[in-house]
């Protein structure tokens, strides 16, 4: 057999990056033929804000209805149908979720018309969205205190899914379809041509040891974004909003066996992960007005996360009975002066993109990132 038509080149991408955003990016190209993919990161994968993260995606029951922001959520939303069981089918890795739904606490009754609306609009989109009477609470999550509760909201196909499992399987993923990865290798600068006028194009990454040559390179690398974007004389700020979460124990765990969603009240999660083992978090903790490097190397308060546990027993009262077995803190990759996340061309250069900055919403937003990614590089 021979092909009668010369084959196209592969085209070599290169990504910089490799938390939840890189690794959903390395398997979705994984999967176009005319890609060969290359990723990199200066840690292994997940290190980053990921590994904080407690994996909570809130797309149906998010206000966000139209525009930019609802599209990606329900792409990813759309996407994240198919993509467990993909992943979990090639890689043999199980990815721990809770698929039971999110339940939403509400104790205003003037945002009760807001809710209305919102359930109105899921209606005509296509999704359940229930708004249930603080006894239905009661009835359903007997673990819930519903005193101050206007009404309870539930999105059954809202979920939670472990980050670091998640990113492990799709870089699994990824790997087993061709993608070569290179980990501990931070990239430490450029090879560019050309900018009289036009724009500059990108020809290779260099880490400290190595120099890959690529037609396109996809800066997802959260924090990291700032300094490599100023070596290429383009600074897209990306700054840290600290969150601090924590795992608790309880010996008899929370409400009704068959019936374990995550709840949210006051903005904070209460993320069942089964055997009476609980996520809570997170704090919101902006950095003061300091230098990136000084932001960076923020420190959490304990004081926050006491607070954070103090909402969640305040809505959740055997919670006080538990003992915390973990806690941790990591740091959400902001953007600064323009919305988030960011997924576009890298002004200057013709073939690097951003797909950085997702903020709170990274474990959610990462499959519709990488398809968006993917749609431009095709
Ligand atoms: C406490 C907490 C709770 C959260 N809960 C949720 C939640 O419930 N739901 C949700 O959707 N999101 C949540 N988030 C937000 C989420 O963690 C982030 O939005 C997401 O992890 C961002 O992913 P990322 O891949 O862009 O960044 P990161 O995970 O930070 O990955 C960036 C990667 O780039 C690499 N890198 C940087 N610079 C370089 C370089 N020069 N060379 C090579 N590699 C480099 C880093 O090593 C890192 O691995 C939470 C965050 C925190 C802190």
């Amino acid at each position: 057999m021979y092909c009668l038509f010369p084959q196209p080149p592969l085209k070599h991408i290169t990504i910089i990056g490799c938390g939840v955003v890189g690794a959903a990016i390395a398997y979705e190209l994984s999967l176009c033929p005319e890609m060969r993919v290359t990723g990199l990161d200066r840690s292994a994968p997940g290190q980053g804000a990921t590994a904080a993260a407690l994996g909570v995606a809130m797309a149906v029951i998010s206000h966000k209805v139209k525009g930019r922001n609802w599209q990606l959520r329900q792409r990813s939303l759309h996407r994240y149908q198919t993509l467990f069981s993909e992943l979990e089918a090639l890689t043999g890795r199980k990815i721990q979720r809770n698929t039971q739904g999110i339940l939403s606490l509400c104790f205003e009754a003037k945002e009760l018309p807001r809710w209305r609306s919102l359930q109105q609009i899921r209606h005509g989109q296509g999704y359940p969205l229930e708004l249930w009477e603080p006894e239905q609470v009661r009835d359903r999550c007997p673990h819930l205190n519903t005193d101050g509760v206007a009404a309870g909201i539930f999105s059954p196909q809202d979920f939670q899914v472990n980050p670091t499992e998640l990113t492990q399987a799709l870089v699994a993923g990824a790997a087993a379809n061709g993608v070569e990865f290179h980990f501990d290798q931070p990239v430490v600068g450029f090879e560019t041509e050309g900018s009289n006028g036009e724009d500059a194009v990108c020809t290779a990454v260099h880490t400290a040891t190595q120099t890959i040559a690529a037609d396109a390179i996809v800066l997802s690398a959260g924090l990291g974004t700032m300094p490599l974007t100023q070596s290429l004389a383009q600074p897209t700020a990306v700054g840290p909003v600290l969150g601090q979460a924590l795992r608790l124990h309880l010996n008899s765990p929370l409400g009704k066996p068959n019936f374990q969603p995550v709840v949210n009240g006051y903005d904070i999660h209460l993320v069942p992960l089964g055997g009476g083992d609980y996520w809570v978090g997170a704090t919101v903790e902006f950095p003061p007005e300091t230098s990136l490097e000084e932001a960076l190397a923020m420190q959490p308060e304990a004081e926050r996360l006491d607070e954070v546990m103090a909402g969640a027993i305040a809505y959740c009262p055997a919670l006080a009975a538990g003992t915390v077995t973990d806690r941790w803190f990591g740091l959400r990759p902001r953007p600064q002066g323009q919305a988030a996340p960011v997924i576009q061309s890298l002004a200057g250069y013709s073939n690097i993109w951003l797909a950085t900055g997702h903020y709170r919403n990274g474990v959610l937003l990462a499959p519709a990132t990488a398809l968006a990614v993917r749609d431009r590089l095709l």
